[in-house]
Formats: structure tokens, sequence, C-alpha cells
């Protein structure tokens, strides 16, 4: 696999947005770089009794359109230029959805998996501990991302309540029902992501309920894209993975089982009676649809080329590189880019905020109603700007939100 820095790739992306839009040197220049990021040294007591030092960022990419936004990934893996691009997409999603949200992203460099749920708590508090005089409602609200969860969110909300003195559920997003979470947001990166489908299938004239799909990725987003796809469409999932490896079974393969296997065995692959693959078969399988909903970076110029989907929908934040987005377009493969395909859960989080903030308590029905609506509007609105520049859908995601993150710094007068 390729070895790319994702915040050259996210600079890179904005570089041939900036052409297309024809953005003034300085104002391209200042959209390049984060307007801020924390870097913490967190201490954790272990259960043996040792002080580890965990890493931490928290990167406030840009906040023209609202407070920052976005979510907090735990990962042995994570480094400042990860969270620096994960930022950068952040703020182009909240503007592509039209959130009056800006974006922003949190990491902190450990395995979850090798700590306790004790060490899991006191890391979470820790991390706000250190952060918190930065975040907040009006400043920046974290939420869930890779290996994060909602009890985590819980313990940070919790932390940052006693830290200010009340109870301050808008501080962050991606919590249990129990302390302010929203209805429909466990499954809404997935939801939201489906809803982009829909539109897709229906321009391509993909009938869903005959498709075959693979997933790569069987997290949060991946998980509850198979139940959906069956659920909504009635589609075929083919194909699923995990870090560990994939499963492949042209007869097709059920949600309820990939999770049980998964939750026996800590991997998808030993699902009984499919084949298993690699994570690079499944992505060059013969079917509809390709879901990649695991990391940075999956698709790039050597497998680009073998891709036999006719639409892939980016659940993950940065599968694809420029160079594969080129070889795709040619290809007329259909992608619906990360920040569009995935902003189902940001969406959901902005509801979940308003609904802190207002004292609401919406429906499912209501949540799921109005995400369907914004999803739908940005869908269309990247397609029509996709047709009327010839650019692919991603270039065209770019040009709407960065669009509007100019107005919006024009008009506060920063630049
Ligand atoms: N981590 C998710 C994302 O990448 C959700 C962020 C949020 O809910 O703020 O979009």
């Amino acid at each position: 696999m390729t070895k790319s820095n994702p915040f050259e790739i996210a600079q890179k992306q904005l570089d041939d947005c900036a052409k297309i839009l024809n953005l003034d040197p300085g104002v391209h220049e200042f959209l390049r770089h984060p307007r801020r990021e924390f870097h913490v040294s967190i201490p954790v007591r272990m259960d043996d009794g040792s002080i580890k030092i965990f890493q931490g960022y928290r990167v406030q990419y840009n906040d023209a359109l609202g407070p920052c936004k976005g979510g907090i990934r735990y990962h042995p893996d994570e480094t400042i230029d990860t969270v620096r691009a994960l930022a950068a997409w952040m703020t182009w999603k909240t503007s592509l959805l039209g959130l009056p949200l800006g974006g922003g992203k949190g990491g902190v460099i450990c395995n979850p998996k090798e700590l306790s749920t004790g060490e899991q708590e006191r890391l979470c508090r820790g991390y706000v501990d250190m952060v918190w005089q930065n975040i907040g409602p009006e400043r920046d609200v974290p939420a869930p991302d890779v290996y994060t969860t909602p009890q985590m969110m819980a313990w940070m909300m919790d932390e940052y309540s006693k830290l200010t003195g009340s109870n301050n559920f808008g501080c962050i997003t991606g919590k249990p029902l129990c302390v302010g979470g929203s209805c429909g947001r466990s499954d809404a990166t997935a939801r939201g992501g489906m809803y982009a489908l829909r539109e897709a299938a229906r321009e391509l004239g993909i009938d869903l309920s005959r498709a075959t799909i693979a997933i790569q990725g069987y997290g949060n987003a991946g998980s509850y894209a198979h139940s959906l796809a069956k659920e909504l469409f009635g589609s075929k999932v083919v194909a699923v993975s995990d870090s560990k490896g994939g499963a492949f079974n042209p007869a097709g393969i059920e949600p309820a089982e990939a999770s049980s296997v998964k939750a026996e065995t800590c991997t998808v692959a030993s699902i009984p009676d499919a084949k298993r693959i690699s994570n690079e078969e499944l992505l060059e399988l013969n079917v509809d649809i390709l879901i990649v909903a695991a990391l940075e970076n999956v698709i790039t110029k050597e497998n680009a080329g073998n891709i036999k989907a006719k639409i892939i929908l980016e659940l993950a934040n940065g599968p694809t590189t420029p160079e594969a987005d080129e070889i795709l377009f040619n290809n007329k493969v259909h992608v619906i880019p990360d920040f569009l395909a995935n902003a189902g859960g940001v969406t959901v989080s902005y509801f979940e905020m308003v609904q802190n903030i207002m004292r609401y308590c919406w429906s499912f029905e209501e949540v799921y109603q109005r995400l369907d609506e914004r999803m739908t509007m940005a869908y269309q609105g990247v397609l029509a700007a996709s047709r009327q520049y010839n650019i692919n859908m991603r270039q065209a995601a770019y040009t709407v939100a960065v669009a509007r993150v100019v107005d919006a710094m024009k008009t506060r007068g920063w630049v």
C-alpha cells in the first residue's frame, strides 16, 4: 500500500479546488493550514499503578461558519498530520451540509483494545482536563471517531461538566441516549451514506434491490451500512472485511451472521460458508457498489484501475488518493466522496447539539427525515456542480464547501 501523508493529500485536493474557484492566493494559503492546534501530554494511572503518558491533539481547522466540530480518534498510528487532514475534511463537511459549524478533529496515540475500562475512562477524563478551556458548545464540540465510543463521550461530557460546574451536555456529541444523546446518532453515518447512495443509484439507473455490494471495514459505519443496505433497499452484500481480512459469498452475507461472528472471533473473516479474501481482493470484486468504511489511502493508483464497482461510497475519511481519483473519473466510476458520503454522522451530531441546547427530544422519525433532507440536498448540489464544471464529484464537493467558508471569512472581515 502506498504510504501517503493524509494532510498533503488534503492540501492537494484544496489546491485543485483553489484553481477551479480562482481563489485569491492569500485566502488559499490561509485555508491550507489549521487556524489553531493543541498538543497535549496526558498522564494516566494504569491498573498496575504505573503512570503512562499519552500524546493527544486537538486541531481547530477553521471556525468561520461556527464552532469547530469533529470527532476524537484513538489509534496507535495517529499522527498530527492525520488529525490536521481530518480537521480540514470536517471543515468542508460541515460547510457542504449547510451546518452552522466549523471543522476540528482530535486524536490520541493509543490502542484502546489494550486498555482496561478503567484506564480508558481515566484517559478520556485526562484528555478533557488538558483541552477543556479550549473546547465547549460555542468553541469546539468533539464527538466519536475511530475506536472512540458513546460511553467515552459520556465520560468526557461528565468531566467537562465537573470542570465548568454545570450540566454541559452540548459540549460533546455522540453521547448515549440517557445522557443527552440523540435518537439516530449511532447509525447516522451509515444511514446518511445510504440516502446519498439512493440518490446516486437513481441517477445512474441502478436498481438497488438487485444490486451487489462489498463493504471494506466493519466498525460502526461498515456494520450499520450492511444492515441498512438490506433493510432500506434489499441489496445483497456479498463481501465484508475488517483489519484482519475479509469474507466473500456470492449468495450474500447476512448482517446478523457477520456481527455475531465478529463478536465471537473478533473478525468477520471467519464467516462460515464464505471464501476468505484479503482487503485488497475485496476492493477489486465484480460488484455494483463498493463501500469503503475503514481508514485512509486504500484506493491508490496501484489498484484504482482494477475497481469494477459502478459506485464507490466513501464512508471512511480519505480512502482515495488524488491519483486514484483521476483514474476512477476517467473510468466513469461514480465516487460519492467522503465528506459528502459520511456527513450523516456530523449532521445528527448537529441535531444532538441543537436538542441539548434547546432541551428538545426528537423522535427517530424526525431525525431520519431531517437527515434525509440534508443529505439529498447536499448530494444534488454536488452533482449539479460536477455537471456544471465537468469535474469529479470530490472536486465538485470542494467547490461548494470551500466557496461557503470563503464567503463567511470575507463577510466576517478576516480576508
Ligand atoms: N467523526 C465523525 C466524522 O468524521 C463525526 C463527527 C461529529 O459528529 O462531530 O464525521
